[in-house]
């Protein structure tokens, strides 16, 4: 059974659906990972981010894979565990111009196909995953929450670990990206057709959680 959690950043995706995944006993899946192992390769190799053949070669280059048996998986970048880079300014920065690449999202959506008929159960998050990538799986999510509260809730996150953010900084870089998420050519951020909508704004992650578990368990 596959469950697709697709929504802009700062929604909380990303714990939702390890929360989920730890509930139900599947494996989670997240995609934005491999995104950003690519903006960490291309940074590394001192690649030009503007330049897609280039980036493409890099994303030809390397090889990403999950250790399934740690909670969430570990990012393995050429045998190399890079899970605590890959959240970094840097790193978030450069998978933005990775995610615009076609090519690479050609490649990537058929590695997380793969990783789809390898691991049955999984629950899995991004940005075209109940779109592209997965359209037909038995239950899609798609997670919103107004700009303001993503805002605020990114800055804590980022205090949190010991960073000085600009909340009205913050706001902006999420508004920008939402803006190349909805209007990239190839994989764009959308609300699948058949997905059930969650409006995170008042509500806790763990109210997030319990709906969508209790929903599976009661139709799956
Ligand atoms: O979700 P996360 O913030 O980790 O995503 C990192 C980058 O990868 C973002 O720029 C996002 O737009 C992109 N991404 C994507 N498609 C996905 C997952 C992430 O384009 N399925």
């Amino acid at each position: 059974m596959i469950i697709t959690i697709d929504g802009p950043a700062g929604t909380g995706k990303s714990s939702v659906a390890q929360l989920v995944a730890q509930r139900l006993g599947f494996d989670f899946l997240d995609t934005g990972a491999m995104y950003r192992a690519i903006g960490l390769e291309a940074l590394r190799r001192q690649a030009s981010l503007e330049d897609r053949r280039e980036l493409t070669f890099v994303a030809q280059h390397l090889r990403i894979e999950f250790d399934w048996e740690k909670r969430p998986p570990a990012v393995k970048l050429n045998g190399e565990v890079v899970t605590h880079l890959l959240r970094s300014g840097e790193a978030t920065r450069a998978a933005s111009y990775v995610a615009v690449v076609p090519a690479i999202r050609e490649l990537l959506v058929r590695q997380q196909q793969q990783i789809g008929r390898e691991r049955p159960n999984l629950v899995t998050e991004g940005r075209d995953q109940g779109t592209v990538v997965f359209p037909k799986a038995e239950f899609k999510y798609y997670l919103d929450a107004r700009p303001e509260e993503r805002a605020r809730r990114r800055t804590a996150q980022l205090r949190a670990r010991g960073e000085i953010v600009d909340p009205a900084e913050i706001l902006n870089q999420i508004l920008a990206r939402d803006q190349r998420d909805r209007e990239r050519e190839v994989g764009p951020l959308a609300i699948p057709r058949d997905a059930r909508i969650i409006d995170t704004t008042a509500l806790s992650q763990s109210d997030v959680v319990e709906r969508i578990v209790a929903e599976v368990k009661r139709r799956g």
